[in-house]
This record gives C-alpha cells, structure tokens and sequence, in this order.
C-alpha cells in the first residue's frame, strides 16, 4: 500500500447562485476529520460561504482544488436520508442544493453572507454631491453612478451593504456596481457571519447529595433558628423527594439564605442548559386509549398494517368530517409505531390554531414529544434540534418545516388538514409543499403517511380515487354508545342546515345592509335566546377601499398595485399586501373634487355594527390585526368559550377546527371575496373556506344553523360548500380542470419575473418566453403549453414590477433543462396559487 500523500476530496453545495444539484469539489486539508452531512466554511470565489458536504471521494473533478477552510458542527446535521432528500428537493423544486438543504440545518445554523462595498482608496468623497448635470463628471461617471458613488459615501467607513443598495436604489444599481467595481472605484468585499447561537444556561440549586443525611438531622432537630434556610431546605427536601430549584428565583426568594447554604456545602449549584419547552406548565389530563369505533379501528389496522409491511402501499388518505375521529386513528398509528421502535413526524397547519390537537399528542405520550414552536428563541430551538437528532423525542410536532426534523428512524409522517394552503412555502426558496416532501421522505424511509381532512385536497383525493393512495373514509361524528343521536360531546350528529342568500335580490329589495333580513333575524333570535354566534368576512379592516365618486379614482398603495384598506381604529389606510400605511384624503388626487366615498366591509366594520346593534352583547374580532401570538388566541378562545362574549367575528381562521358547543348562528357576511382572483384554484379555496365555516354551527346541543351571503348564489363552489357535499365539489371542480387542462391532470410551473422598472420587467419576461419557445421547439417538448408572458396580479408588489409565464403540462420541468433562468427569476413548481 502506497503511503504518503494522500489526498481526499469533498463534493460541497456551497450557499451560493448555483442551478439544482451542483456540487463543487474541494480538498480535504490533511487531519480533517469529515463526512457526508457536515457543514462546513469554504472560499468560493472571492468569499468564504458556507456548504454542505454531499460525498467524499478519492478524485476530484477538477485539476484545481481549494481546501475546505473549517468544519461548522462537530456532529453532521444531515443523515443520509435528509442528503438524499435534499437532492430530491433540489431536482424537483429547481432550486440549488444548498437552498434544498437549509431547512434541515439546526435552527439558526445558516450563517449569511454579507456583500459590502466601500470607495477605493483616493475615492473623493464629495463626488457624492452628484451634480444634476445630466452628464458625466470629471471621472467619467454618469449621474446614476454618482448617486451609487454618493450612496456608499455615506455609509462611511463600515461601508454599504450591496443588497440594501439595491433595494434603495432598484436593480440597475447593480449593474453600475459592477461596472464600478471594475474600474476600481468601489470595493466589494464579502463577509460570513458565524451561527448566531449557542447553548444557553442557568443555574440551578439543590441539596448536595453527599450532606442530605446531615440536612435531616438538622431539620429534625426543630430549633428554631434560621428560619429561610429552614424554609429553603423543606422545599428542597420536598417530603425526601428532593427537588431542584431555579437559582435566581431561589436567590429573590430567601435572599441570603442561598449564599449561607452554599458555603456551608449543603447546596450544590449547577449550570444546566436551557431548553424551554412549549409544553411547560400545561397540565394534561392523561386519558387511557378511548376503544376506537370498527370503523375507525378498520383504518387504525390498515395503517398498522402498512407500518408493518413497507413494501406495500403506505399512503392512507383519510377524508373524515371534524369530529369524526381522525386524530384519535392518528394517536393509534402513533402509538403503535413508537411500540415498534419508530418514530413519528406530525404536521399540524398552523400552531397557534392547533393547540387541541398538539395538547392530545402531549397527553398521550407525555414527556415524549416535541413541539417545534415559533414562540422559541433561536437559542432554544437549536437546543431542541440536537436533542431531537440525538432520539430524544419520540413524536416531533410543528407546521410545514417540521418535515425537515432530524428525527433517526422515522415510521409514521401524520398530515393532518392536508389540504391547507399553509403547507406549500410560496415565499421563499425551496417553495417545496410538507406533504410531497413527506411523501417522498415516506419513499426514503419506508415510513408510512396518514393524510387527514374533511375536504382533501381535489389532487389528493384523485391520488386515492385512482388507488395511488389508500383512501379510507369516516362519515359520521363519532358518537357516544349510549348517546341519543348526540356526539362525543354531548352535541348533535348532523351537519347544520345553510341557507345561501343572494345579495342582489336584498339590494333590489331595498336593503343595502351588510346584513341581509335573514342573517339580521337570525342574529336577534341568536342573541336573545343566550347563545353565541360566529361572524365570518375574509377581509379585515373596516371599509375595502376609497374610491372617487367624480372620476373614479380609488386610493392604492404606492408600491403595490391593489387597493388600499381603511382601519378606522388606527384611522389610516393600510395596503394588505405590504403593510404600508396612507392618511385618508378627502380630496381626489385625481380629480381635485371633494367627492371620495368609503366601499365594502372588512371585519371591524362588522364588528363594530355587530356592539352597535347588540350593545350587551360582547362582540371579539379575530384576525391579523388582533393576531399577536398563540398566547393572545387562546386567550381570546377562552373568552368566547367561556360565554362572556357571545360574538365572534373574524377572517378565515376561526374557521379552522374550532369547537364552541354554544354556536348556534354562523353567518357568512360575504362569500365573494377572493371567488374572482384570475387563478384556477379560486374555486377551490372557496369551497375549502365555505365548506369549514358553515361546520362550525349546532356542534351542541342546540339546533345550529349556517347563513351564507354571496352576490354569485349559483357559484357552484358556493353551492357545494353550502350543501356542504365534498363529492358534488370535487366533480365539478374536476371537470373543471380536466377541460382546462389544469391539475392534477397536469403539472404547473411558475416562472415569475420581478424587477422595479416596468419595461426591463416585461422585456425580460419576453425574453425567456422566446427562448422558451424555441427550445419547445427544437426539442419537441409538445405536451407542453408556455402561457405568456402576462402580467401578474397585483401587477406590482412593494415597488417590484411582476410578469410570469406559466409552463404546463406532463413534463414542463424538461423544457427548463439547460435553460438557465437568470438572476431576478422566481420558480415556483406545483404553484398553489398562480397570483
Ligand atoms: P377529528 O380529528 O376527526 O376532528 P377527533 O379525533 O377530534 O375527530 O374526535 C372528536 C371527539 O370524539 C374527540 O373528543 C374524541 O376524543 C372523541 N372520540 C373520537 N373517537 C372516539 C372513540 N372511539 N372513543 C371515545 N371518544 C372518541
Ligand atoms: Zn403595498
């Protein structure tokens, strides 16, 4: 065996530009003791950026190598599983490595790289006094240079970011930092911020184990001296138990009792790390398993089965009305999956409205879950990832990127509400959706996937119809044996009548109230007879917008092209779209006329009308606006629970499974809004929204009852949800869609181009249409359809003008094969919404 010089290689995806799948090859420095999964720092290019090692080899693929500069964690934060799965994601998503991987590095791991820019030594300074000359200076730059030049002048010796000039100055500014670059004016240097976290610690007392005997005596003895080291001592000793206390509080509490104790050696203090749980100070009422119901326990075996059996089809599709027990098959699959060694991801939409569901897995398998929370800091995040690499945990819990937990040996992936539009990041690459990731991680892992909903997803239920999936249904709430047609609960087992009321026929009758004659009726009979109602508008807000009753003109944002909405708490204007705020003006801009009138409702018009009519009612509004975090909900949820309001308006989110037994009344102020967004998915989302809302009426005792507003009453999304017939929907939405062309019949994939000149934006958008196009056809990819360029809606969003083109087809990722789509681009595969 030849000894020696030895070298290795490593094939890295750095955090850079690259296109999918691209790895670059460094040297391993001599001593280094590196694996695939590792996160590392290495030069590219100028900079030092970070990577991930995806294989190490004996060879590289180049003659020239640099070396890897430092290993980032001791442990690799991916297994193999989370590498293969990154490369699918890569591939899939059309996105480079690095990005694919990301999600699945310790929380607050990614270092960013940071561009800086300074003037070059002998730079004057005063060229920031651009002259308004519409010419170059005497260093031959030209006047937008100088504003470039002037910029980073300012910024003074700490220099200016690049991102944030671009972002003050639009796009082409990076054109002329290049170009100034080149010529030597302006410097540019790169800069990688380390990990941001660290284990956090406190200190916390007991009594020393060595001196407990002597800590008893002196107990025993009952003299009475030194009554807060006596105090502090009980509470330690707690009956012989022996508890640990938080040093700090102990120290407030008996003040230099703590000290004293220390001294004399009877305490022992010690640094643990923190790691905040979520779960902290909630008390569960452990139940034992309920025994489920045959049909449930016909799904729960079924799923038993396919944890057993890997080699057979392990995708359970289960379409179950709310309340029909679908989480309590999920808890046994669980269960029996953790009896078996394994361990289980659990998908949740969205925490803050979840926390009925969370709180049953908590209960079930107590001490044993994790609960991937925003309500962390960063710090206790990155702990709770490593303790969930090292198996601590048996059941992770979280929204979409709790796909990513490095949970070892994972058996069952739960999705519960899998037909939420939560599930797919659209904002951000990788725009990956949680349940094809967890689809494809059950295909890694063997593992199987429960997909829970009352309304699957149209492409998800397709996926079952046509056997890809195990679709197992559950039709009834569960009811109780004894029960006299109740629920669980005690409630009533049938759906609540809905009536849809057509708007039109109200304003041709003379009411232009934002409550029909039969909602307002209802709402009296509701409200006088002590019993709660639920008030639903999918807008927030107070009026949707102003508008010139002269000319027409309506007030919008200023860098989105969309209206913009009144909140008449705060007395501004605020667009929905980017937060920005407007005065109110009662003279047209346009116009000059003092003619400007207020049009449509948000939720605060309602809710104010809502106290206006029924003053002893109690009236709480729910929505982004009042939103603040988990803590404010549940909050507010307590309140309604408890009777002390008895309205409730909000947005679309308290329709998600919610339980109020005392809702009798749930009214649809408006089912319109969002039905006429140029996307093929409108339907459905109204359907989805519709379809939850009207199920949240009569889910007690009483007979409960829904009212749906709407100026399209024949809408067929309307209807269905209405109806609240899932099959109706999905046959004529699959019509629908076969006729068009659109999914699950075809793939889409989005290319949206965003810039902040309008003309460079379009242009380029033609652009790569052209190139598509010829390469459709040179290649014959004829299957295919390029739709567009068209402009994007809004059409302009915070100052970016925004055009896409649509690919659609079977293998609309093929025409992108070697066309790289250039900086500025967006892709986004499997679209959820084409706005
Ligand atoms: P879903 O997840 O479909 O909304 P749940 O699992 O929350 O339905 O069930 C609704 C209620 O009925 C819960 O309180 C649940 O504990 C209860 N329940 C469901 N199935 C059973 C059963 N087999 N035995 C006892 N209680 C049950
Ligand atoms: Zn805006």
């Amino acid at each position: 065996m030849r000894r020696g010089f030895f070298m290795r290689y490593a094939e890295v995806a750095v955090d850079a530009p690259t296109g999918r799948g691209r790895t670059f090859s460094y040297a391993v420095p001599e001593g280094m003791d590196l694996r695939a999964g590792h996160l590392v720092e290495a030069p590219f290019g100028a900079r030092r950026v970070q990577g991930i090692v995806f294989a190490l080899a004996d060879a590289s693929q180049v003659a020239e190598t640099k070396e890897i500069g430092a290993v980032v964690f001791e442990d690799a934060p991916l297994d193999d599983t989370r590498l293969r799965l990154a490369e699918w994601i890569s591939e899939y998503y059309i996105c480079s490595l690095f990005e694919a991987a990301a999600p699945m590095l310790p929380a607050g791991g990614r270092a960013r790289a940071r561009t800086l820019l300074t003037l070059a030594d002998g730079v004057a300074p005063d060229a920031a006094d651009a002259p308004d000359v519409d010419a170059p200076d005497a260093d031959g730059l030209t006047p937008f240079q100088q504003r470039v030049v002037g910029y980073i002048a300012r910024r003074g010796a700490t220099g200016a970011q690049q991102d944030r000039l671009i972002r003050a100055l639009g796009d082409r500014a990076l054109a002329s930092v290049n170009s100034l670059v080149r010529r030597g004016v302006v410097r540019r240097e790169y800069s990688l911020r380390g990990p941001s976290v660290r284990h956090r610690y406190r200190a916390q007392i007991s009594i020393a184990a060595d001196r407990r005997a002597e800590v008893d005596e002196w107990l025993r003895d009952g003299k009475q001296r030194a009554p807060k080291q006596r105090a502090l001592l009980e509470r330690l000793r707690d009956g012989g138990n022996g508890v640990a206390m938080d040093g700090t509080a102990a120290r407030k509490e008996y003040g230099g009792a703590v000290r004293a104790l220390l001294n004399k050696g009877w305490l022992a203090e010690e640094s643990v790390a923190v790691e905040r749980d979520p779960l902290d100070g909630r008390e569960f009422s452990r139940k034992p398993p309920p025994r489920l119901t045959e049909r449930q326990a016909q799904i729960a075996a079924a799923i038993r089965a396919g944890l057993s059996d890997p080699s057979g089809r392990r995708t359970f599709v289960i379409q179950g009305v709310t309340g029909s027990g679908k989480t309590e098959v999920y808890l046994d699959a669980a269960q029996h999956c953790v009896e078996t060694g394994r361990r289980v991801i659990a998908l949740v939409p969205e925490i803050a409205l979840t926390y009925q569901t969370i709180e049953r897995f908590a209960a079930r398998f107590e001490g044993r879950v994790a609960v991937l929370h925003s309500g962390l800091s960063d710090g206790e995040r990155f702990d709770q990832w490593w303790k969930i690499r090292r198996g601590d945990y048996d059941i992770v819990i979280g929204s979409r990127s709790a796909v990513f937990a490095p949970l070892p040996d994972v058996g069952l992936i739960v999705v519960d509400e899998e037909h939420e539009w939560t599930y797919k990041q659209h904002d951000a690459a990788p725009r990956y959706h949680a349940r094809d990731v967890a689809l494809r991680l059950s295909e890694l892992t063997g593992a199987a996937v429960a997909l829970g909903s009352a309304s699957p997803d149209v492409a998800t239920y397709y996926g079952g119809l046509r056997r890809r999936h195990s679709l197992h249904l559950l039709t009834e709430r569960f009811v109780d044996g004894e029960g006299d047609g109740g629920a669980a609960d005690g409630g009533r087992r049938e759906l609540p009548p809905v009536s849809v009321v057509d708007m039109r026929a109200e304003l041709r009758e003379g009411n232009s109230d934002m409550f029909s004659r039969e909602l307002a009726d209802a709402l009296d009979e509701c409200l006088a007879a002590g019993n709660q109602a639920m008030l639903f508008l999918n807008r927030r807000g107070t009026a949707a917008y102003l508008q010139c009753f002269g000319c027409g003109y309506s007030l919008r944002c200023r860098r989105c092209d969309v209206n913009v909405t009144y909140h008449a708490k705060e007395g501004r204007f605020i667009c929905h779209y980017c937060g920005a705020r407007r005065r109110p003006t009662q003279m047209c801009p346009q116009c000059l006329g003092y003619r400007m009138r207020y049009y449509g409702i948000g939720t605060e018009a309602v809710a104010d009308e809502v106290a206006r009519r029924y003053p002893d009612a109690g009236v709480l509004r729910w929505d982004r606006d009042i939103a603040g975090s988990p803590k404010a909900h549940e909050s507010l949820l307590r309140r309604f629970r408890s009777g002390e309001a008895r309205a409730l308006v909000g947005t679309q989110m308290i329709a998600k499974g919610l339980h109020f037994p005392q809702v009798t009344l749930v009214g649809v102020v408006s089912a319109d809004v969002g039905l006429s967004i140029p996307d093929y998915r409108a339907g459905e989302r109204a359907f989805q929204l519709l379809y939850q809302v009207a199920g949240r009426a009569g889910r007690g005792r009483d007979e409960g009852r829904a009212i749906v507003q709407t100026f399209q009453p024949d809408n067929y999304a309307i209807q269905a949800a209405a109806a609240q017939d899932y099959q109706a929907f999905y046959t004529r939405e699959m019509a629908h869609r076969r006729e068009q062309g659109n999914p699950p019949h075809a793939k889409l994939i989005r290319l949206l181009r965003t810039h902040t000149n309008q003309a460079q934006c379009e242009s380029d958008a033609m652009d790569l249409a052209a190139r598509l196009r010829e390469r459709q056809a040179e290649w014959g990819y004829a299957d295919v359809d390029v739709l567009g360029p068209v402009p994007a809606y809004p059409m302009r969003l915070r100052g970016r003008y925004r055009w896409h083109i649509i690919l659609r087809g079977q293998t609309p990722r093929g025409l992108l094969d070697g066309v790289d789509t250039p900086r500025g681009w967006v892709v986004d595969v499997d679209p959820v919404a084409l706005t």
